[in-house]
């Protein structure tokens, strides 16, 4: 009887959780289209499609849908929902890219960029601590068109350069022509560039040999390690 009980009660709340989950995505979205924060709706399907619950550390389940950056351990985090997806949209992500991005971390941001660029995409993703890699390659189990590498990515990654898109998901001092040397023309690059407090998220376009430089405002990210990052 008792097993009987707690196995309805444990579906319940099971059922009860997922319940919240789509209802708090749902409030995202209408927040993000109502101040014209996010218009494009393969980046909206695509936020719908990825749990964000399954990228996250247990003892923050109940946060999953809130619109706030949480702790995934070795002083990392996952950016906020808002964050993430103007990101994401920002990049402009067509079928078939070949993107390059730094800071896997929990491995949200690629499962998004995996959806958007599809089956004939590719995404590669380096992170620099390797606990963070286990936990994203694990996190990414059923995303077949990623790869995680474990590797100081503050140059990029030249052995599968050049990118259609290039992102960092990370704090940089400085945009390196290295980076840019990897970028295909046309192309996109993102990255938020300042110091270890505060930065300004830039948007490079290449295209026709022109670089063009955009800012997308003022965000904050966890700093950039390795040769080219904060000393
Ligand atoms: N995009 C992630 C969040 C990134 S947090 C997500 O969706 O969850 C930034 C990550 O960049 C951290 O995991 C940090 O370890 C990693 N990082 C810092 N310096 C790095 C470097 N030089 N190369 C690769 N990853 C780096």
């Amino acid at each position: 009887m008792f097993i009987y009980f707690s196995t309805i009660r444990l579906q319940n709340i099971y059922f009860i959780q997922k319940h919240q989950y789509s209802v708090q995505k749902y409030a995202l979205i209408k927040y993000w289209q109502s101040k014209n924060i996010i218009t494009n709706q393969e980046v909206l399907s695509a936020f719908k499609k990825v749990k964000r619950e399954n990228f996250i550390l247990k003892r923050y389940l109940k946060h999953a849908y809130e619109d706030i950056p949480l702790p995934i351990g070795f002083n990392a985090t996952i950016s906020q929902p808002t964050t993430v997806m103007i990101m994401t949209q920002a990049l402009e992500v067509k079928k078939g890219n070949k993107i390059l991005e730094i800071g896997t971390g929990s491995g949200y941001q690629a499962a998004l960029l995996s959806i958007l660029t599809g089956e004939k995409g590719k995404v590669y993703t380096t992170e620099l601590i390797k606990e963070l890699t286990d936990f994203a390659k694990q996190n990414l189990k059923e995303y077949k068109n990623i790869e995680v590498i474990n590797i100081d990515g503050s140059a990029g990654y030249k052995k599968y350069a050049q990118y259609d898109r290039i992102l960092f998901t990370v704090a940089i001092p400085k945009i390196e022509n290295i980076l840019l040397q990897q970028l295909k023309d046309p192309g996109v690059y993102l990255a938020p560039v300042g110091d270890e407090y505060s930065q300004e998220l830039i948007k490079v376009t290449k295209k026709d040999f022109q670089i063009i430089k955009q800012s997308l405002g003022y965000f904050q990210f966890v700093p950039l390690k390795g040769e080219y990052g904060f000393k």
